[in-house]
C-alpha cells in the first residue's frame, strides 16, 4: 500500500513526462560533472548569455555568485551534486531545470516588474516559470522539479511551495500551446509570466501580508544562521569548542 505522500510523489513522477520509462531509468543515471558541464554550455547559449565558469563541492546544493566588480566579469555557479541529489534533484532532466531556473536568474538581472511587494518572490516565480516553459520546450520531464519545488514553504526569499508550482505549471501549460518544433523566445515566454503574474499578485501580496510573521521567521536553507553561543553556560560543550577556535 502505498502513504498517500508517496502516491502524489510518483503521480508527479509519472505526470508531464517525455517518456514516463525515463523517470525510471534516468533517476539511475550517476549525474557527472561533465553532463552538467555541457548542459550549462547549451543553457547559456539558448538564453544569449557567456557560459559562467561552474565549480564543485559547494556548501550549498546550487548557488550562483555574480560578479563582484567592473573588473571582473565572471558569473560563477557552485554546485554540490550530492547535495542536489539530497534534495530530491536526482536525475538529470532535474537537475537541468535547476540549472535553468538559476540561468533565469542571470538573465533577468536587476528587472523587476514591481507587482510583488516582496521582489525576490516576484524573480522566483519568474524563474519557476521560465525554467518549467523551456524543459517543457526541450520536451524534458520537468515532473520531479516542480514536485520539490512545490514542498518548499515561504521564506522570505522563496514563495510557498503552491504558488511556485503554479507558476510551473503555467509555463508548461504556455509552452505546450506553442506548436510542436517552435524555436524558443524568450520574450514570448516572458510577456506570458508577466500577466500570469498580474492575475495572481492580489493572492501573493495577501498571502505576504497574512504571514508576515512566519516567512519572517522561517528558517530558510539558504541562509546561514549565526549562533549567539556566548549566552550559552560556560559548561556547554559547543561553546567550549567555538571559544577554543577563536584563540
Ligand atoms: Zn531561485
Amino acid at each position: 500500500m502505498y502513504s498517500s505522500d508517496f502516491a502524489t510523489f510518483m503521480k508527479w513522477q509519472r505526470r508531464e513526462c517525455a517518456n514516463i520509462f525515463n523517470v525510471f531509468f534516468q533517476d539511475t543515471n550517476i549525474i557527472t560533472e561533465e553532463c552538467i558541464q555541457k548542459e550549462l554550455v547549451f543553457l547559456s547559449d539558448l538564453f544569449g548569455l557567456s557560459t559562467p565558469d561552474i565549480s564543485f563541492g559547494s556548501d550549498a546544493p546550487l548557488q550562483v555568485e555574480l560578479p563582484s566588480s567592473s573588473k571582473d566579469s565572471t558569473t560563477r555557479i557552485k554546485c554540490n551534486i550530492c547535495k542536489l541529489q539530497e534534495c530530491g534533484f536526482n536525475n538529470k532532466e532535474a537537475v537541468v531545470a535547476c540549472l535553468c531556473h538559476e540561468l533565469s536568474h542571470i538573465y533577468s538581472l536587476g528587472q523587476s516588474y514591481g507587482y510583488c511587494e516582496n521582489e525576490h518572490w516576484e524573480a522566483e516565480l519568474y524563474a519557476d516559470f521560465m525554467a518549467s516553459a523551456i524543459m517543457t520546450m526541450l520536451n524534458a520531464a520537468g515532473g520531479k522539479y516542480r514536485y520539490i519545488i512545490g514542498n518548499g514553504i515561504a521564506t522570505r526569499t522563496h514563495p510557498y511551495g503552491e504558488i511556485r508550482q503554479r507558476f510551473a505549471m503555467a509555463g508548461r501549460k504556455f509552452a505546450l500551446s506553442m506548436s510542436k518544433g517552435a524555436t524558443i523566445n524568450l520574450e514570448d515566454i516572458e510577456g506570458e509570466y508577466l500577466l500570469f503574474l498580474l492575475t495572481n499578485t492580489k493572492e501573493i501580496n495577501t498571502y505576504l501580508q497574512e504571514h508576515k510573521s512566519e516567512i519572517n521567521h522561517a528558517f530558510d536553507s539558504n541562509e546561514s544562521l549565526e549562533i549567539d553561543y556566548m549566552k550559552y553556560q560556560d559548561t556547554n560543550l559547543i561553546k567550549q569548542y567555538l571559544l577554543k577556535q577563536k584563540i
